[in-house]
């Protein structure tokens, strides 16, 4: 049993004015792993008042110097590897070996992307009779989501810490004990105190009184729409800066040229990451009307191959959806698919054989022939759940693909590149993967329309946290 309860704040490790503790749950088994604190306004007051005291000296820190830390805090983070791969492949069923590679893999990249990317960004140019200086923002404040959950963070703290912002960050209350790992890495390496604070507890209460906290001056959210709309609402009285990284319902675009194997073995897989919970899972896979039979087949085969199994074990390739909650909303999605007249041509809402009977694990589940208008066809389920929609002509697959209230990823198969490009450029979305593309993580990541606004990722995600000054200087 994992137990945390104590706050990271001002540098040290503080008892907190939380009445009630969090229970975390094993998504592979149900049983509870732990616990943490379900924190409160006062314990957002202390991390908030600590980062601002720290603002000052951090931000005015050579940035080399800042840039050393984050590049020890990779190195912290690579020698917990193992246990946070461990730890997130508990909370949040992720198996263990992709854990190993994403999950405790990425962060640690992406802490010694953003050392580089500090010591080679021009924080300074000039234009004209003006220097054009970039300045820190000031506090931010970070809310992260249970899906990829350090990496998330990493998504944010890094660039904060690198533009000389300081941070307090509020995990989800599903998969906390990552950011734990991390505070105890930020720790270990030094970093002065009050430049990053942790705070656990349920978004409405810790979230909102983060948000809401006049000492914070930006908030960096990512996390469903419906919430990152109500983060959007209250910090717009304060007129903070806020970046939004929302949901999504993006669409594998397979054109009639592809070689329609590899892009629906594509498709599914990128499709069933994580158990669909993935913002950017290609969760509607665009097919011609006359290779509809064929894609359709192809699918069910590969989706069976995807056999739920124990997360801790080397060998499973599909996991648990991350909690109780969760399983229902995705088994609810499955149920209403088949009554709005969705094809079911594999999986389906009863629970599957042969896994821990408390886990919380769901059939890999393809619809055919899905009405692009319908509620799977339209809405994020974050489950293992592909829908196949047929298109008449290209003009048609880009209307289908463009036609949610989404905006943030998307994949085109073709095998003419220029073709696949020329689809990919109307596509109103973020990211587009052309024949698989791999993620690239210096390249901007975010959403158009109701995926939110605001890059993370590489410099584009470092610009975030910065602001533009200008000094005039007198001519001559
Ligand atoms: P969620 O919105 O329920 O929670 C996200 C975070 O926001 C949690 O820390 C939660 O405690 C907090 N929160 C909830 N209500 C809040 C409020 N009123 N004020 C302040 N904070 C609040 O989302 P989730 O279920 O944890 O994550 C899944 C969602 O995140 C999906 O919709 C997924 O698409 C999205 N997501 C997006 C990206 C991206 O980069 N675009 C990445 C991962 C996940």
């Amino acid at each position: 049993m994992l137990m945390r309860d104590l706050f990271y704040i001002n540098g040290q490790w503080v008892a907190t004015g939380a009445k009630e503790m969090i229970e975390v749950h094993d998504a592979g088994t149900g049983e509870v792993m732990g616990k943490v604190p379900a924190g409160g306004e006062s314990d957002i007051d202390a991390a908030v008042r600590a980062a601002r005291a720290a603002f000052d000296s951090w931000s005015q820190l050579p940035v080399a110097k800042r840039a050393e830390y984050l590049a020890k805090i990779s190195a912290g983070l690579k020698q917990r590897a193992e246990e946070t791969a461990k730890v997130i492949a508990q909370e949040v069923g992720m198996p263990i070996k992709l854990s190993g590679r994403i999950q405790a893999g990425l962060p640690v990249m992406i802490f010694g992307n953003y050392a580089k990317i500090a010591g080679e960004f021009q924080f300074e140019e000039k234009v004209g009779n003006s220097l054009v200086v970039r300045d820190p923002v000031g506090v931010v404040g970070a809310i992260t989501p249970w899906n990829y959950p350090l990496h998330q963070i990493a998504l944010k703290v890094a660039p904060a810490l690198a533009a000389g912002c300081t941070v307090v960050l509020k995990p989800a209350e599903i998969a906390p004990f990552n950011a734990f790992i991390l505070a105890d890495v930020v720790h270990e390496v030094g970093l002065p105190p009050g430049v990053f604070n942790l705070v656990t507890g349920f978004g409405p209460v810790v979230g909102e009184a983060l948000v809401r906290h006049p000492e914070v001056d930006m908030i960096s959210f990512t996390g469903s729409t419906r919430a990152g709309k109500r983060v959007s609402e209250v910090a717009a009285l304060m007129v903070k800066r806020v970046t939004l990284e929302l949901g999504g319902k993006s669409a594998s675009v397979i054109l009639d040229d592809a070689d329609l194997a590899a892009a629906v073995k594509g498709t599914v897989s990128n499709c069933y990451l994580n158990s669909g919970q993935t913002c950017t899972a290609f969760t509607r896979m665009l097919v011609p009307e006359s290779k509809y039979a064929e894609a359709r087949a192809i699918a069910a085969e590969v989706a069976r191959t995807f056999t739920p199994g124990d997360p801790m074990s080397e060998t499973s390739r599909l996991g648990p959806l991350s909690s109780r909650i969760q399983l229902e909303r995705v088994r609810g999605f499955i149920i209403k698919g088949i009554e709005e007249g969705a094809e079911l041509v594999t999986g389906g809402a009863e629970a599957p054989e042969g896994v821990a009977p408390g886990g919380y694990f769901v059939k890999p589940t393809v619809f055919g022939k899905v009405d692009p208008k319908s509620t799977i066809g339209q809405e994020e389920i974050f489950g293992p759940v592909l829908s196949i929609i047929t298109y008449k002509d290209e003009d048609d697959a880009i209307r289908i693909a463009n036609d949610t209230i989404y905006g943030l990823a998307g994949g085109v198969w073709s095998k003419d590149e220029a073709r696949a490009q020329r689809v990919a450029r109307r596509m109103r979305a973020g990211q587009i993967d052309i024949n698989g593309g791999p993620y690239n993580i210096n390249a901007p990541f975010g959403g158009f329309k109701q995926s939110g606004h605001g890059r993370e990722a590489g410099r584009y995600g470092l610009e975030e946290f910065l602001e533009y000054k200008s000094l005039q200087l007198k001519a001559g």
